[in-house]
């Protein structure tokens, strides 16, 4: 676990979703591309976003869908998942999911949660909400809001470039997840890397304020 930060003080946690609170792997964005001819290297949200036309948008939006739905039936809690949560929970910690899956995709993997329900999170901003999606830090700034903590006291836990570039440009604490290295590497510095999610325990209890 590499420290970046001195001190700070974490009163809510904002995980991203997909391979951070579940197992890496079960959505590939490799296929989804494909699907929906988004060149590679694209993001695939805006690249249909950005398409032209309004039906070629909702077909394309359509087979993500779908895309997202079996991944979600598929997905299982990722290594230690539960535990955090449970963790915070008993540390009186706040807890959000900030995603840019769908709701519903979202309820559908909590499902394969044992001990881990969806009025367990404080907040839960999926792409259904009208913040524009991560990298933007609208949506951190939202939940922080919703929270009623201030940014600056809120860790963003995620697997990919864009949650620590959301949560940086927020002006939350951001720790990147490498999922033991199997995450693509991440580019945008982090307060905090870890290995897997049961390193949050150690930085809840240096950095929470009780
Ligand atoms: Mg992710």
């Amino acid at each position: 676990m590499d420290f970046q930060i001195a001190t700070k003080s974490i009163r809510a946690v904002l995980f991203d979703f997909d391979g951070t609170l579940t197992e890496p792997g079960s959505l590939d964005f490799g296929v989804i591309r494909e699907a929906v001819g988004c060149p590679k290297g694209r993001p695939v949200l805006e690249f249909i976003n950005g398409m032209a036309s309004q039906a070629e948008r909702a077909e394309a939006l359509k087979i993500l869908d779908a895309f997202e739905a079996e991944a979600a039936r598929q997905s299982r809690p990722n290594s230690g998942a539960e535990d955090v949560l449970e963790f915070l929970r008993t540390q009186g910690m706040k807890v959000g999911i900030i995603s840019r899956n769908s709701m519903v995709s979202i309820r559908t993997a909590l499902n394969n949660f044992e001990r881990i329900r969806p009025a367990d999170f404080a907040v839960i901003l999926s792409r259904d909400d009208t913040y524009n999606p991560k990298p933007s830090p609208e949506g951190i700034l939202a939940a922080a809001g919703m929270l009623g903590i201030p940014v600056t006291q809120v860790l963003v836990v995620g697997d990919f470039v864009f949650d620590v570039e959301a949560g940086r440009k927020a002006g939350a604490i951001t720790a990147f997840l490498t999922n033991r290295g199997s995450s693509h590497p991440c580019a945008y510095p982090s307060d905090f890397t870890l290995e897997h999610l049961g390193e949050l325990k150690e930085i809840i209890n240096l950095y929470a304020p009780f």
